[in-house]
């Protein structure tokens, strides 16, 4: 029997949909690319903004056709989407088999077990393929929820409040996840850098699944500027193994939106910050995460947000509509028209773009060390994608010399 994945959203719902698809495979299931293939469907929805959201329910909505082509078949919903709006989904949409709330991925293993109890009546069941993942860069969760409340974000009120993994179980998946060939672990959490499980901090973490014999690069995401310790900063500078790569989401360049984001940090914190980060690692590439149209942002809130851009030269970055989630404390404030939120982003845009242009052109001629991953591409350790045009087999780092970098992805030079 064969199952089709589709995701929604960020790194944490990839690294979830991975997880999922773990467990279907332990019952004996195959992944297939070809959602024709496929007895089961599974679709992990995201919340985050109502645009994610209406994707990935017009989306189940054409899986009732899919359904009716052969008998058997399953849709599984799961994700942000599917905990904020359970009912909901089972009334638009009865023909789903199972929802699965963000809350419950955990106990995703006797779910999948549940479903597939019915799998007797399907006849191309497949247990000769050991459940595998064989990505060279694999994402590791090590802690689930958040405890702030930005008052724009729905992920506290789906996700549930902070929980962690033990140092134990978390170097346990790395060693598992190195024994199917990864090379590159990122580390997952929503305040990631917030991690902390008995005596052991974020730092530590760090450390610990740098000397996992194997590891041979380590990223994380997302951090949070508040827990942006020296100590983390120096650990990040002194452990070769983690890359000079930091995406840090700021939102605004105006402290008077941070506050009313309730983001707990100021602009010049933030600054700060960044300039420690790149006196300890020269060369460090940093990208960022910013909301424009929040409610109440005024057009020198907006200019302060493009003189931050201008100020910290960010490598990339991801500008993003505000989106009214219904239930967060922004929710009742009055809103921006779309024209405006709009605008401001396009002209957000065109900064960013600008900039990440000049600073990937500047890596032309230069040679970089890049970790193939699969299908002629790998990144450098400063998180470019590169075109790697066959050199080197997935799992070996190859060092090639940067011909062109008008795209976000580089091309290796010949
Ligand atoms: N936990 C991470 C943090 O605090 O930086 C980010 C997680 S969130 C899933 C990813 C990004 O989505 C945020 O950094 C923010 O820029 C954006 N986002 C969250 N809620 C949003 C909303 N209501 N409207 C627009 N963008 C939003
Ligand atoms: Fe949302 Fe803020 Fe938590 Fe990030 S830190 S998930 S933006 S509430």
């Amino acid at each position: 029997m064969k199952f089709y994945v589709r995701t929604y959203g960020c790194q944490m719902n990839v690294a979830d949909s991975n997880e999922m698809s773990r467990h279907l495979k332990a019952e004996g299931l195959v992944e297939t690319q070809d959602p024709d293939e496929a007895s089961v469907m599974l679709v992990n929805t995201c919340t985050v903004r109502q645009h994610a959201e209406d994707r990935a329910f017009s989306e189940i909505g054409r899986l009732k056709r899919w359904k009716a082509k052969r008998a058997g078949r399953k849709v599984v919903v799961t994700g942000c989407a599917a905990e904020r709006t359970k009912e909901y989904l089972e009334d638009r949409f009865p023909f789903v088999d199972l929802v699965v709330g963000a809350k419950s991925i955990e106990d995703f293993a006797q779910v999948a077990h549940r479903l597939l109890d019915r799998r007797e009546t399907d006849e191309e069941l497949d247990y000769a393929i050991p459940a595998v993942d064989d990505k060279v860069a694999a994402f590791v969760t090590i802690m689930r929820g958040c405890n702030y409340s930005c008052t724009y974000c729905i992920v506290p009120y789906v996700r549930g409040r902070e929980i962690y993994h033990s140092v134990e179980q978390i170097l346990g998946e790395v060693r598992d996840r190195v024994r199917e060939g990864a090379r590159e672990i990122t580390l997952l959490g929503q305040t990631v850098n917030s991690y902390r499980h008995g005596q052991h901090r974020f730092a530590d973490l760090l450390e610990r699944v740098s000397a996992v014999d194997g590891v041979d690069r380590v990223r994380f995401i997302s951090p949070h500027p508040y827990y942006m310790t020296d100590r983390v900063i120096e650990t990040m500078a002194a452990v070769p193994q983690v890359c000079e790569s930091l995406h840090l989401p700021v939102q605004s360049g105006s402290n008077t939106m941070l506050k009313a984001m309730a983001r707990n940090y100021t602009r010049e914190q933030y600054v700060a910050q960044i300039e420690k980060m790149r006196r300890a690692m020269p060369g460090m590439t940093l990208s960022t995460d910013i909301i424009v149209g929040f409610p109440g942002e005024t057009e020198e809130d907006f200019d302060q947000t493009l003189s931050l851009i201008e100020e910290l030269q960010f490598d990339w970055g991801f500008i993003f509509k505000y989106s009214t989630r219904e239930g967060t404390p922004a929710a009742k404030l009055d809103s921006f028209p779309q024209e405006l939120i709009e605008e401001r982003h396009q002209r957000c845009l065109e900064l960013v773009d600008r900039i990440a242009l000049e600073k990937r052109s500047k890596l032309v001629g230069t040679l970089q060390d890049v970790l193939v991953e699969e299908n002629n591409f790998g990144r450098t350790r400063t998180n470019y994608k590169v075109h790697v045009n066959g050199d080197g087999a997935p799992g070996q780092e190859v060092r090639v010399s940067i011909a062109n970098a008008h795209r976000a992805t580089l091309e290796a030079a010949l």
